[in-house]
């Protein structure tokens, strides 16, 4: 949900070697950009992606248990293996009852005890189900979807804790859409042929799921298309994600009452108090069409249908934590099906994945200790107040902006807080109970924790230390009713970061990459928010006027994108990300600069010059291969463009990026100057 739109996921690559050659300028190390990595038999101009990542490429083929693997993933991967390190450590110490490495070795260890978990077959969700099968009226539900809520299965809608949209010092309770089984909407409404045939799986998958759980073959079918036509019903009521990306228009606060009013034939009291909430305050409903729907659909809906959608929430949402054939079948419609992924994840990495997941911060302590050098937090300061130096520069410059907004941009910018490495305190976890017996188990009490500790916001003022992130994430996130920008500790690697680098690197990844987040605050979304995280306006009509206008060049020059024969980018999709990636690398650029004058240019190193090696470093970090089906899903779904387009896509509207490279208009890339888009 918001959350996760907001999350940056600035992907990186490995790879480079260990770039070095600190700030002075004669001591170069390793090489970072080889003929190796690059694939020169390519022209810069022509596909600057390829020159600069074409021989990684080659050297990186996808994995088949990958849909995508880019340099992002490589550190990702490593990321894997320190945690794996930690969390095998914890196990190994067999840690007194209660401490946080007994449940981090017990909740990985649970789930790696494949013996126990197949034996149990499904049994283990067998208490759920027959809740389901016990329910004999509709009032029955109602308890029910709230006991699913809390276990976080989720079947209809999230009940989350947030910041208020208007109010950002305090916390309130929201409801945003749910309850589909495949990515999106679109996947049940359009008519191609994908759609289409991923349908009939997802039908295939379902049926599958119910006859695994007892039903006959000629029941199992009947469930699923019950289930399917639910499911359509409900994407038909939901929002699309262009929708999703108006804050104002989902910002709906409501009371209990007004929530029963709004949405009258659905038990909202009966749930509420099955989550412990009937007395939430304050209530955003994301999505007022969908949750009409919904109500009306508990009323008019058979027992019989309820109780079918009921059952496929909790096989499908617990299978891939479940014996073997139930994990399988799961992977065969979510990972091969709709993503094109030809085999599993080894299971220690799938294993690592839920207890990192459910036990994030404390693993996250440990790597901290473990990984990552005080240093690093102290570059990545001086780093971040050099881009916030000369995103204000920038701003100064701009045409089209008014001064009266300009300085409220100056003060908005100077409000952003800063958070690297890792949260100033841990999450408690002593009421979280783990034990070796059932995975399962374990990870629907850290569900329920989770939920629990979630809900215990609502009402509260914000905790401004807290993180959206764990440490151990490759990614960032800039959030803005926070205003904030959040580096956890496992992104301040290469090929983002480069602790002993030289500096046209680092600010050509990880510099581009603080820009980029920072710039999500005066983005088409950001520019909603003020200084202080409410939606508020505080931009003149003109200038959101001249802002659109100059966005809408970027918008025209990704929808031109084609991904695949005949299937396009989407540029209103993309849009905030793209302007973040373009804004990113100006901002950057500009720092780098600034860092040169007080400095002197370094020398060439590896054959290229300073402003050469700042795009490359940029293009290393989008180094990717990826699957056909990985395109338009996530074409359909990310609002992040394609690895290529976060390259190509942004760079030929930069003329410091021509002059880098000598590039004229016989480029293939080339853009004349009155198509560019300049927008920070
Ligand atoms: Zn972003």
């Amino acid at each position: 949900m918001q959350k996760k739109y907001l999350m940056l996921v600035c992907a990186a690559s490995l790879t480079l070697g260990a770039c070095q050659s600190n700030q002075s300028k004669k001591e170069l190390i390793k090489p970072v950009f080889t003929a190796d990595d690059m694939d020169l038999s390519v022209k810069p101009g022509e596909n600057f992606y390829q020159y600069a990542n074409g021989g990684w490429m080659k050297q990186h083929p996808l994995p088949d248990d990958k849909s995508r693997f880019g340099s992002f993933d490589l550190l990702a991967e490593q990321s894997k293996e320190k945690v794996k390190t930690i969390v095998e450590k914890a196990a190994a110490e067999k840690g007194a009852e209660g401490s946080l490495s007994q449940k981090i070795g017990d909740f990985y260890g649970a789930g790696m005890n494949t013996e126990v978990i197949n034996q149990a077959g499904y049994t283990p969700i067998q208490p759920l189900l027959d809740k389901v099968n016990n329910i004999q009226t509709k009032a029955d539900i109602t308890p029910f979807i709230s006991e699913l809520t809390r276990l976080q299965l989720t079947p209809l809608f999230y009940f989350y804790a947030s910041a208020d949209q208007k109010n950002s010092e305090m916390t309130i309770a929201g409801i945003y859409q749910s309850g589909l089984g495949m990515p999106d909407r679109d996947y049940y409404l359009s008519d191609d042929e994908t759609s289409v045939k991923l349908r009939e799986a997802y039908v295939v998958y379902l049926t599958k799921l119910f006859t695994m759980t007892g039903n006959t073959e000629d029941d199992a079918a009947a469930l699923a298309q019950t289930v399917m036509a639910f499911e359509t019903q409900l994407a038909e009521a939901s929002n699309t994600r262009l929708e999703n990306r108006n804050p104002h228009a989902t910002y709906n606060k409501v009371d209990v009452d007004g929530l029963s009013q709004m949405a009258p034939q659905f038990p909202w009291k009966a749930y509420l108090k099955g989550i412990d909430m009937e007395n939430a305050g304050d209530i955003n409903v994301n999505q007022p069409t969908f949750i009409k729907e919904v109500a009306l659909m508990y009323e008019v809906e058979s027992l019989d249908t309820w109780k079918a959608f009921l059952s496929s929430v909790v096989i499908r949402k617990t299978a891939s934590y479940l014996s073997d054939d139930f994990v399988n079948a799961n992977f065969a419609f979510y990972g091969e099906a709709l993503s094109g992924q030809k085999a599993m994840e080894p299971r220690w990495k799938r294993i690592l994945e839920s207890t990192s997941s459910a036990l994030g911060e404390a693993v996250g302590q440990l790597f901290v200790a473990e990984y990552f050098p005080p240093a690093a937090k102290e570059r990545m300061d001086n780093l971040v107040e050099n881009l916030r130096i000369a995103f204000g520069q920038r701003i100064d410059q701009l045409e089209w902006m008014s001064d009266e907004t300009k300085t409220a941009a100056h003060e908005k910018l100077a409000a952003i807080r800063v958070k690297i490495g890792y949260p100033n305190k841990w999450r408690d976890y002593t009421e979280l109970k783990i034990d070796a017996a059932s995975y399962l188990d374990n990870v629907l009490a850290s569900n329920r924790f989770e939920f629990a500790y979630e809900m215990g916001k609502i009402g509260k003022a914000v905790d401004k230390d807290e993180w959206r992130m764990t440490p151990q994430t490759v990614n960032a996130y800039y959030s803005p009713v926070g205003n904030e920008v959040v580096f956890p500790a496992a992104i301040l690697q290469p090929p983002f970061f480069y602790l002993d680098g030289d500096d046209a690197v680092n600010y050509g990844a990880i510099g581009v990459v603080i820009g980029h987040e920072m710039t999500h605050g005066f983005d088409d979304q950001g520019r909603l928010y003020g200084k202080d995280g409410n939606l508020q306006t505080w931009w003149t009509d003109e200038d959101s006027e001249r802002f659109n206008s100059r966005t809408q060049i970027l918008v025209d020059q990704f929808n031109q994108i084609e991904v695949l024969p005949g299937k396009y980018a989407d540029g209103e999709l993309s849009l905030g990300e793209n302007i973040a990636d373009l804004g990113g690398l100006a901002i950057s650029y500009q720092a780098y600069q600034n860092a040169i004058k007080e400095k002197g240019n370094i020398a060439d190193i590896d054959g290229f010059t300073d402003e050469q090696r700042f795009f490359l470093g940029y293009s290393r970090v989008w180094a990717q291969n990826i699957r056909d089906k990985e395109i338009l899903r996530r074409t359909k779904t990310d609002v992040h463009s394609l690895g290529i387009n976060r390259v190509n896509g942004p760079l030929p509207n930069l003329q410091e990026f021509y002059d880098a490279f000598n590039l004229d208009k016989a480029a293939a890339l080339f853009i004349s100057p009155e198509y560019r888009a300049t927008i920070w």
